[in-house]
């Protein structure tokens, strides 16, 4: 990681004439054309099962960066989607699961990371979510996962896991579903009953 450097724009992908970072906004990159690029981030998109023990269901990656080290089932979204049919899709091509097999998709919150990538630190932004399988499904790991790892949601090690993006959506289910006795048994009786 320390080798990587940051994103790199050298030049200006309307005139093509050298860019670089604006003295008084870090984020923006200026040519002498007086063209503005906005470094933005990409968006992904993560999902973490939850068992009625309230173990998470993590992906194994099987790709890099980070490969081995726990993940959320998820990733890039592709075009003109949203994060909702990113997680679909995503779902469908890691865990080989249809929308058929999981309660509707529960935001968790938002958070940035950086993605190693050819060389760069590409700047993510990541929308996570949380749900239950239904009775009966199960995760198959597929596609960039190499497998699935069910740890206790209290008792998750964060120096397993892939990146800051990750480990804040953890941070988050942690204090959503392990605070609050009340709502972890009702959502255990809930998927019970199913
Ligand atoms: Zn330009």
């Amino acid at each position: 990681m320390a080798d990587l450097v940051p994103l790199e724009m050298n030049f200006c992908r309307r005139c093509g004439k050298p860019s670089k970072p604006a003295a008084d906004y870090p984020s923006r990159y200026d040519c002498e054309n007086g063209h503005y690029v906005y470094l933005k981030p990409a968006p992904t998109v993560a999902i973490f099962f939850v068992t009625p023990e309230n173990n998470v269901l993590l992906s194994v990656r099987g790709i890099e960066p980070f490969k081995g080290m726990l993940d959320g089932f998820g990733g890039f979204l592709d075009g003109k989607e949203t994060f909702e049919h990113a997680a679909v899709r995503e779902l469908e091509e890691e865990a080989s699961l249809g929308p058929e097999a999981y309660e509707p998709l529960r935001y968790l919150t938002s958070s940035t990371a950086l993605y190693p990538y050819q060389g760069e630190n590409l700047p993510v932004l990541t929308v996570s979510y949380w749900t239950r399988l239904k009775a009966g499904y199960e995760v198959t790991p597929a596609d960039d996962s190499a497998g699935v790892k069910s740890v206790p949601l209290a008792e998750i090690d964060l120096a397993s896991i892939s990146a800051d993006d990750t480990r804040a959506g953890i941070q988050v289910l942690q204090a959503t579903l392990l605070s609050n006795e009340v709502e972890r048994d009702t959502n255990v009786g809930t998927n019970n009953r199913s």
